[in-house]
């Protein structure tokens, strides 16, 4: 069942876990997924012979394409789905001085994003449903200094972004979302990036849409605003020999770019896989009195980037579903608020209590397009075996 047994598995990502399980189930699929490699290969070799090595046709038919499949004015791709967030505020002014508010149930990089402007990242914590920003303690957060807000969609979950909208444009705020988790998302119809400045997506190899490194791509609808950051993404360069502004070298990549066109064709695939493979989940595990999972909404279009739930006694069923040969995950064990990198600010244990709670009992199960209904039930099995029923 695992994916070991390819070459190209060990060439490029040995399994990280081994046991003595009939069935081992991992979160890692890249071999599955890029079984068919030497057709990716032959589009990359038409780059090589053309020489088009930065930015060119792939990078332009891939921005084009991502931003039409969300829906979205403009595309700029850039070198990771932290670089994505990093210029956007950057390009939307944001630095030294300014307060940028983001829930502390997060990647490190939506912090490190903000954090690397000069300016100061805020908590407001998250909703023990959806694990996504409170609206309703978000307001209380904004002070004279704020100038942004960093909303995250947790595991594909869209923020209710309607509401968050509306209270940035009455008190002046920026808004960048990282939407690293959710691409083909969607809430009430409509995509990340409707009401924002720009949405940030990843294209990191265990993202949804995953290619053979770094990548990443910001959406916005506003014309200058995709200007600056195309300035920004390349040295400031308005042609070879005029450069408006001292910058960054933050493109994507255009090898990379071909990847994306290549997984962006399976995107709906991946995406229903996912959807699938989660509704399974919650239609058994629903029942478990020990287990919580998310309120699952019509209006919200998840796409399950994780499927995560709430668990009684957590360590203990990570530990025991590991020795059976199931790759469960703890995303993430330590909220940012209580990272060394943020001891500057000044924040304690106590401060999210959300967020502390969800950190001490979230627990990621694989549901990649790889998984199948044998390997559900088997990791369905071994959760009801360890809570004995
Ligand atoms: C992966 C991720 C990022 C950063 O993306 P990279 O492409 O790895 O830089 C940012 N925010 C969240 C929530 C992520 O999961």
């Amino acid at each position: 069942m695992s994916s070991n047994g390819s070459n190209l598995s060990e060439n490029f990502l040995p399994s990280q876990y081994k046991s003595d399980s009939e069935m081992e189930i991992q979160h890692n699929y890249l071999s599955s997924q890029f079984s068919e490699y030497k057709e990716i290969m032959k589009l990359i070799e038409i780059v090589v012979l053309k020489n088009d090595f930065t930015l060119g046709e792939a990078v332009d038919e891939f921005e084009k394409r991502f931003a039409f499949l969300h829906q979205s004015q403009y595309g700029v791709g850039v070198g990771s789905g932290t670089d994505a967030i990093f210029l956007s505020l950057k390009a939307l002014g944001i630095g030294p001085g300014d307060e940028v508010i983001t829930p502390p149930f997060t990647f490190f990089a939506t912090v490190g994003a903000i954090a690397t402007t000069g300016a100061t990242p805020v908590f407001v914590d998250v909703d023990v449903d959806g694990f996504n920003i409170s609206m309703d303690l978000l307001e209380a957060a904004i002070t004279s200094n704020t100038r942004a807000i960093v909303p995250v969609h947790w595991a594909g979950r869209l923020c209710d972004m309607r509401i968050l909208g509306e209270i940035a444009t009455r008190y002046g705020l920026k808004v960048v979302e990282d939407a690293c988790h959710a691409v083909n998302a969607t809430r009430d119809g409509v995509y990340a990036g409707s009401y924002s400045d720009a949405a940030c997506f990843s294209f990191h190899p265990l993202k949804n849409l995953n290619v053979w490194g770094d990548g990443g791509i910001i959406l916005t609808d506003s014309k200058e605003l995709s200007n600056r950051l195309k300035l920004l993404r390349n040295h400031g360069l308005v042609n070879r020999n005029e450069c408006h502004e001292f910058a960054y070298n933050s493109r994507l990549d255009t090898i990379q770019a071909v990847i994306a066109n290549y997984m962006l064709d399976k995107i709906h695939f991946i995406t229903d896989a996912r959807v699938k493979n989660s509704k399974y989940f919650d239609s058994f595990l629903r029942n478990i009195p020990q287990i919580q999972i998310h309120t699952r909404r019509k209006s919200i279009k998840e796409v399950y980037h994780l499927y995560s739930i709430l668990c009684e006694e957590r360590d203990e069923l990570y530990n025991f579903l590991r020795s059976k040969g199931i790759d469960a995950k703890i995303h993430y064990p330590v909220p940012l608020h209580l990272q060394p990198a943020a001891k500057h600010l000044g924040y304690k244990p106590g401060d999210f209590p959300n967020t502390e709670r969800i950190s001490k009992k979230v627990l990621s199960l694989p549901v990649h397009e790889f998984v199948s209904t044998p390997q559900l039930d088997f990791m369905i099995e071994k959760i009801r075996e360890f809570y004995g029923i």
